[in-house]
């Protein structure tokens, strides 16, 4: 069969369930994942003939993607800031959300490294312009590191999923000291093997963060010098509005609110943060839109909270300095 057949099975068979511009998308997808054929070779490949093996991935990928299974989780792994990262259906599939709030949190921790270095050092050259690794592809992993910074930061991700957070701030400041902690340890399974894809070396901790101790994470103090989150912030009465191909595949814990109060992790974070959080230390958290401005309320107290918007417009993002 030629590959240009199997292009119309896919418009035909997935018509239902995707537009037509969407279906070119995950065909060209499949085609890179399973032919190595990117967009432009596509098109000059039309007549290329498929093999039996490929076939049957092709026929496969079909059947799963008209349960309405999202592409990432098919192929059991996506792309995030430009790196290779292992999903299935124990972790949120990585949103361009976080992408910006991890974008925000390395230029603060930039800026934070830079003058502490001034301080420390007496001369700093000025930060060299990070590379995520893989930029061009994500089929490969890289040891290099993007460091920065030569300070022994102490960061803590709570609700770290498939553990994009930590991974990417390790790469940014391989000096740092990073904690991540998860409910679930089917995530933590998902994060483990991709913190070691990425040769990062984490300290993932299975734990309950809002029914157990603070001080359960670590042995020795208790004090981060940032506290980075995207924890489950759909509130309950939201769920009709989320769509099926949504909370029908991705893990629920880690959309929704574990109780009718939306923002129950925000406000231990803002709790916790009293005691855990260095003097100067910061926090980032990834907020439901509808809620920034309750959500930036609980962290009136600190010397500096501000609510930022997404690329889309939307209230998104919560930076605190204490
Ligand atoms: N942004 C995600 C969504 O709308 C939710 C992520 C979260 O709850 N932390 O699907």
């Amino acid at each position: 069969m030629k590959l240009s057949e199997i292009k119309a099975i896919f418009q035909n068979e997935l018509s239902e369930l995707y537009s037509k511009s969407e279906i070119e998308e995950l065909f060209s997808i499949f085609c890179e994942s399973f032919l190595e054929l990117n967009k432009i070779e596509l098109r000059h490949n039309r007549d290329k003939d498929i093999s039996e093996i490929d076939l049957k991935k092709f026929s496969e990928a079909i059947s799963e993607l008209k349960t309405g299974k999202p592409f990432q989780q098919i192929l059991g792994e996506t792309e995030f800031y430009g790196m290779k990262f292992f999903v299935n259906e124990h972790v949120l599939i990585p949103r361009p959300e976080t992408e910006e709030l991890l974008e925000l949190a390395i230029n603060k921790i930039q800026e934070k490294s830079k003058k502490n270095q001034i301080i420390d050092i007496g001369q700093f050259e000025g930060p060299r312009e990070p590379q995520p690794d893989n930029v061009n592809g994500f089929d490969q992993a890289n040891s290099i590191t993007l460091g920065l910074s030569n300070i022994p930061l102490k960061i803590l991700d709570i609700g770290t999923g498939s553990g994009i957070i930590p991974i990417i701030l390790k790469k940014y400041f391989p000096e740092a000291q990073i904690f991540a902690i998860d409910i679930s340890k089917d995530a933590l399974d998902i994060a483990k093997k991709n913190a070691n894809f990425h040769k990062t070396e984490i300290k993932f901790i299975q734990k309950d963060y809002l029914n157990e101790v603070f001080d359960s994470i670590q042995t020795d103090n208790e004090v981060f010098d940032i506290i980075i989150s995207n924890p489950p912030y759909i509130g309950i009465e939201e769920n009709p509005e989320i769509e099926d191909s949504v909370k029908g595949f991705e893990p629920n814990i880690a959309l929704f609110s574990p109780t009718s109060d939306a923002l129950i992790f925000y406000r231990k974070i803002a709790e916790d943060s009293k005691n855990h959080l260095a003097e100067n230390g910061m926090v980032f958290l990834e907020i439901n839109q509808k809620l920034g401005k309750e959500t930036l309320e609980l962290f009136q107290n600190f010397s500096e909270a501000e609510l930022l918007k997404d690329i889309s417009g939307n209230n998104r993002m919560i930076f605190v300095r204490k």
